[in-house]
C-alpha cells in the first residue's frame, strides 16, 4: 500500500504539507467511522484508502459495521431506491424492521469516537446513542428528489447530527444543521487505478475469454437497476448496427445490496443472443477492474440515477474516453465534449459511442482532458483535506476554519 509521501509526485510536495499540517491540529481525537459493509460499493472502497492514510498522517481513525441480515439490507435498498426518486412500496413493517435492527445496533455498538461519522442512511439511527460527542452524517446518495416519506422518516435522526455532507450542490436540502459539500475521490495509487504492465491486462482479457480483436465498449458496475445494464445492452445493439464491437458488463455483489443476484440473471437472459456481450460477475479484484478499464475502447456509466460515480473518475483517471449519464454527481466529473460525453437516453448513449468509436482522436483528447479534471478535482489527497477541514470544523462555531 502506498504511503502518503507517495503522493509526492502526482498532487505536490506543498499538498502533501499542508495534510501533515492539518492532521496535527486533529491530534487526540478519535474519528470512528461507520458503515455497513467493508467490500463493495463506492463507500467502502474510499474508506478502504481513506483510513489507513488519515493514520499515517496521525489522525486516530477507525471503522467499523453496523450488523444487519438480509431482511434488513432489503428494506434499506428499498430506502435506497427510494431516496433516489425510484417508486418503491415500503410498508409499515419495513420502517418497524429497520427500528428493530436499528436498536439492536444502538444496544450493541460501541460509538466511542470523538467524533462518530455516519456513512448513509444504513447506521443513521445510531444518533440515537449521541453524548457529548460530536456526529457528523455523510450522505452519499443523490437525495435531489427523494421519496418524501423515506426523507421525513430520516429527517429524525438527521436533525440530531452537528452537519451533514452531500457531494454535490444539487443534492443538498434544506436543513437546521450545517451542510458540506465533499465530492468523493479515488486514489490514483491504489491497485484499482495505478498503472498496469500490458500482460496483467492482457491475461485478465484471457482470464474472461475477452478477445480484443474489436473495440471493447465496457461499464462496470453493481448489477444494480439504477447502473441500467439492460439500457447498456440497447445501446450497445444500436451500435453494433453501424460498428463491430464487444460489450464488456462487469460487477461484483455488495453484501449491503439484496438486488444483485436477480438483476445479473435478468442482464444474462438479455445478453444471451449476442457471443459478443461478456457478462462478467468479478471476484472483489481491484486489479482485475483496473485491467477491464484499462483494455476497453470506451468506458459506459449510463446510471439512471447516482450518488458520484467512481467508476467514471476511474476510467477518466485511465484517460478513457467515457460515456455517462446526465444525472447525479456525474456532471461534476464530465464537462460534455470536454472531458467525455454525457446522455440523457439509450439512443443518446448509443449515438454517443458510435461517435467516440469513429473518431479515435477525438476520444483520445476527451480521455486526456478528462484525466487532467480528475487530477485537479477528484483525487484522495483533496479528499483527506477536505475531511480533515470538516473534522475540524465541528469544534469552531464560526463557519470558517481558521489553523
Ligand atoms: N466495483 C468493483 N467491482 C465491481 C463493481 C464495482 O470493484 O465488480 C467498484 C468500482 O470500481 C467503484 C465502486 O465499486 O470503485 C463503485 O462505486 P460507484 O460510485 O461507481 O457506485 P456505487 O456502487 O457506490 O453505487
Amino acid at each position: 500500500m502506498a504511503n502518503i509521501k507517495d503522493y509526492i509526485p502526482i498532487a505536490g510536495e506543498s499538498t502533501i504539507e499542508d495534510l501533515q499540517l492539518i492532521a496535527g491540529h486533529l491530534k487526540g481525537k478519535v474519528i470512528q467511522n461507520v458503515n455497513s459493509t467493508s467490500l463493495g460499493g463506492g463507500v467502502a472502497e474510499i474508506l478502504n484508502r481513506m483510513v489507513p492514510l488519515l493514520r499515517e498522517l496521525g489522525v486516530d481513525t477507525h471503522w467499523d459495521q453496523i450488523k444487519g441480515e438480509e431482511a434488513f439490507f432489503e428494506v434499506t435498498k428499498k430506502f435506497h431506491n427510494a431516496l433516489h426518486g425510484r417508486p418503491q412500496e415500503i410498508s409499515k413493517r419495513d420502517f418497524n424492521l429497520f427500528m428493530d435492527i436499528s436498536n439492536w445496533n444502538i444496544k450493541n455498538m460501541n460509538t466511542y469516537g470523538d467524533i462518530v461519522f455516519i456513512h448513509d442512511p444504513q447506521p443513521i439511527a445510531l444518533v440515537k446513542k449521541r453524548k457529548k460527542n460530536k456526529w457528523l452524517w455523510r450522505c452519499h446518495v443523490d437525495v435531489s428528489n427523494p421519496d418524501r416519506r423515506v426523507w421525513r422518516f430520516l429527517m429524525n435522526f438527521i436533525l440530531n447530527y452537528d452537519s451533514a455532507v452531500f457531494s454535490s450542490p444539487n443534492f443538498s436540502r434544506r436543513l437546521p444543521i450545517r451542510q458540506f459539500l465533499i465530492p468523493p475521490s479515488i486514489d490514483p495509487l491504489s491497485d484499482k487505478n495505478k498503472e498496469l504492465p500490458q500482460e496483467v491486462i492482457t491475461s485478465v482479457l484471457a482470464k474472461y475469454n475477452v478477445p480484443d480483436d474489436k473495440p471493447i465498449v465496457t461499464q462496470i458496475s453493481r448489477f444494480d437497476p439504477l447502473k441500467d445494464p439492460i439500457g447498456v445492452i440497447e445501446a450497445y445493439k444500436l451500435v453494433k448496427k453501424y460498428i463491430d464491437c464487444t460489450l464488456v458488463l462487469a460487477g461484483g455483489t455488495a453484501s449491503d445490496d439484496p438486488e444483485g443476484v436477480r438483476v445479473l440473471e435478468e442482464v444474462r437472459k438479455c445478453a444471451a443472443d449476442d457471443k459478443d456481450i461478456h457478462v462478467l460477475l468479478l471476484p472483489h479484484s481491484d486489479i482485475e477492474v483496473n485491467a477491464l478499464q484499462r483494455a476497453s475502447t470506451v468506458i459506459v456509466q449510463k446510471s439512471l440515477r447516482e450518488g458520484f460515480g467512481l467508476t467514471v473518475a476511474e476510467a477518466l483517471w485511465k484517460a478513457k474516453p467515457v460515456v455517462a449519464s446526465h444525472t447525479g454527481g456525474i456532471p461534476l466529473q464530465i464537462k460534455h465534449k470536454y472531458s467525455g460525453l454525457l446522455c440523457r437516453s439509450i439512443e443518446g448513449a448509443a449515438f454517443s459511442i458510435k461517435q467516440l468509436l469513429n473518431s479515435p482522436r477525438y476520444a483520445k483528447r476527451l480521455g486526456e482532458n478528462g484525466r487532467e479534471h480528475i487530477k485537479n478535482n477528484f483525487l484522495l489527497t483533496r479528499h483527506l483535506r477536505d475531511y480533515m477541514l470538516l473534522f475540524l470544523s465541528v469544534y469552531h462555531k464560526e463557519d470558517v476554519v481558521y489553523l
